[in-house]
């Protein structure tokens, strides 16, 4: 009798108490990552290129506008409910899940995110009218957008301003500057630039972060270097260079000042990296399970479940699993703007857990399955490679997330030791 738990939802809605039309979205996520993501995968993988018709079948789905809030035509989706369909995809195309979390988070911050911040009625009715243009390119035309932070410093870590500038000019900004590891580069419509806003004469400052939507075609606007990495190859993360290009104003995402507030305010922004590595932990384990039963599709039906060594593997992944679902479903559930103290070191353990263990479990699935289940024509050997970039993502790599949780645990704000 085949193994029905395989492709099972990774969190069945009655156990987690989703709500149907959240648990309905997350199928449909499900279902498109197991039929039209799943077949592609490799390919993509292996030739290091951007998997663009996935996109294009996102947009006939809904799904590139799954947080465009439903006003303006899209699917609506809150955090929580976004993470578990991101997952979903992560299963199956860890690169185009990545990818489109990437684009999805341009309109979740501008949207459900900023929706819960504190900005002035001025504010709120200015951001209102900008993002309604952005959301209108996507839900209409199927634009993509992407979030290029990154620039190889200390910046995309939160600690410095961005040295990615934009000087005010009548009418917008001339940007100067540089991205790395930017996903989705040549593919995007839009880029989603991080950047500092900066007047003649004025010093850097964190508090004044632009975030820019940059159109594809902007003069002065150009993709560089090769991208053969490791892992995650179909996210095509290029080097974005900027070299006085003028973006008008209306390409602002966010109002002046409103990004760092973002940050500072709801900072279970940045876990929005994680539900992918959640999916591709949930895959390392699906695949061990079915290949110790003889199940995996293209190899024969030889079972090795009857070895003890095997059967305790399982066993051992499964509670690593338990663990990572468990503490990554409630930090997300906890996700809001002004979380408590509590709710934001828990937020760090679930990245830092999901991260590591999305690997820890692949690197498992492939000793206990063997030799034969690490080949290319398998998926288990990718999942191992995507997984391992999961820990290096800023601003809350692994490392980051410890650093902070011992710093936070030991001392509270403000305390010093003199
Ligand atoms: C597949 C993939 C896709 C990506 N896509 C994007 C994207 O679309 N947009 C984007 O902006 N970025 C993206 N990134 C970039 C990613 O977030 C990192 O910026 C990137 O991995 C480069 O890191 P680095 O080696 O320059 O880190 P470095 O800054 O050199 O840091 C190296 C390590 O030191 C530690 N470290 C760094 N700063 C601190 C600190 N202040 N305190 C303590 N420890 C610290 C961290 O653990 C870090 O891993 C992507 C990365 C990968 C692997």
């Amino acid at each position: 009798m085949p193994n029905s738990d395989i492709d099972a939802p990774i969190f069945a809605p009655d156990a987690f108490r989703i709500a149907s039309a959240d648990a309905k979205l997350i199928e449909r996520a499900r279902q498109f990552g197991a039929k039209v993501l799943a077949p592609r995968a490799a390919e993509h993988d292996r030739a290091a290129t951007f998997p663009i018709e996935n996109f294009r079948d996102m947009h006939g789905e809904g799904l590139l506008a799954i947080c465009v809030p439903k006003e303006d035509g899209g699917l609506g989706a809150d955090f929580k409910t976004y993470c578990l369909a991101a997952a979903e995809l992560g299963r199956y195309c860890g690169a185009t899940a990545l990818s489109w979390n990437m684009h999805v988070c341009s309109t979740l911050w501008t949207g459900a995110l900023a929706d819960e911040l504190d900005l002035s009625p001025d504010e709120r009715a200015l951001h209102a009218t900008r993002r309604r243009v952005h959301y209108h390119r996507i839900v209409a035309d199927g634009a993509i957008y992407s979030q290029p932070f990154s620039e190889g410093g200390a910046a995309a870590a939160g600690v410095v301003a961005f040295g990615t500038e934009a000087r005010p000019v009548k009418g917008g900004f001339i940007v100067n500057g540089k991205k790395i590891f930017a996903s989705l580069s040549g593919a995007a419509d839009y880029y989603g630039v991080l950047c500092t806003e900066r007047a003649e004469g004025e010093d850097a400052s964190r508090r004044n972060t632009l975030y820019v939507a940059i159109p594809a075609a902007a003069q002065g606007m150009n993709v560089t270097g090769d991208w053969d990495p490791l892992g995650m190859r179909g996210t095509v993360s290029r080097t974005l260079l900027f070299k006085d290009v003028f973006v008008p104003e209306e390409e602002m995402l966010m109002p002046h000042g409103v990004y760092f507030r973002a940050a500072s305010t709801f900072p279970h922004m940045f876990l929005t990296l994680s539900p992918t590595y959640m999916g591709l932990a949930q895959a390392a384990y699906d695949f061990t399970v079915s290949y110790l039963r003889g199940e995996v599709p293209g190899t024969p039906p030889v079972k090795r479940r009857m070895f003890p060594t095997k059967q305790i593997a399982v066993a051992e992944m499964r509670v690593m699993l338990e663990q990572t679902k468990a503490l990554w479903f409630q930090a997300i559930s906890e996700a809001r703007a002004n979380p408590t103290r509590e709710q934001v070191l828990r937020a760090y353990a679930a990245q830092h857990t999901v991260m590591e263990n999305a690997n820890a479990l692949a690197a498992k699935a492939i000793r206990t399955c063997g030799g034969q289940a690490m080949l290319k024509s398998l998926p288990l050997e990718r999942i191992y490679r995507d997984s391992r970039c999961g820990s290096l993502m800023l601003p809350w790599t692994a490392e980051i997330c410890l650093d902070r949780l011992g710093r936070e645990t030991l001392y509270q704000p403000g305390e010093k030791d003199d």
